[in-house]
């Protein structure tokens, strides 16, 4: 079995994302210097561009991770989210940077950065590797963006169909699929 299936059409390289991604670091540290962040990553697909992207900063970080669900119909404005599995480091008084890596709809973001608001941090800030604006209904503010894909159904670097392909270094395409 191939480790990249046929139908999937490469959109950024391994080179691409690791220039990226320490361009990104190298703005983050400057912005948090001599500070120490909360990084909150947003699971499963943020584990792996959190893991690159916190090992390119300069300044000593803490991390902890968040898992949201979308139920319902996923292109309505009316999708459900659920905090699956919340954060346990308290938020009171501090510097966080919320770590997604794809940002489509936008309302998995909405929600869960107002659920952090409320928990008094002294600053919120959202880095995300991609955004897909085309079907974009809500913007939450991007501090920090990689890479901005309008459209199609994007797998490897964290991001999965179904349940495969986070493992690429790379970012495919599926082609033929519904974003
Ligand atoms: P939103 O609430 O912004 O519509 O959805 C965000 C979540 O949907 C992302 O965290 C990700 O889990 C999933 N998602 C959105 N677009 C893609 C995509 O192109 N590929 C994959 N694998 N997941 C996506
Ligand atoms: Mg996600």
């Amino acid at each position: 079995m191939n480790k990249v299936p046929d139908g999937y059409r490469l959109v950024l390289t391994p080179e691409q994302i690791r220039e990226k991604v320490r361009e990104m670091a190298g703005r983050i540290s400057e912005d948090f210097s001599g500070q120490v962040p909360v990084v909150v990553g947003i699971l499963k697909g943020a584990f792996v561009f959190l893991a690159d992207l916190v090992r390119e900063m300069t300044i000593p970080v803490e991390v902890d991770f968040a898992q949201i669900s979308s139920y319902g119909n996923e292109t309505k404005s009316t999708g459900r989210i659920k905090v699956m599995r919340d954060i346990s480091t308290p938020l009171a008084g501090r510097h966080v940077l919320v770590v997604e890596d794809i940002i489509d709809t936008g309302h998995t973001l909405n929600h869960y950065m107002n659920e952090l608001r409320q928990r008094g941090p002294a600053s919120l800030r959202l880095a995300a590797l991609i955004n897909k604006t085309e079907r974009q209904e809500y913007a939450p503010g991007v501090d920090y963006l990689g890479f901005t894909i309008p459209r199609g159904f994007l797998v490897g670097y964290g991001l999965d169909h179904a349940g495969m392909g986070r493992d690429l270094p790379g970012v495919y395409e599926v082609t033929g699929a519904e974003g």
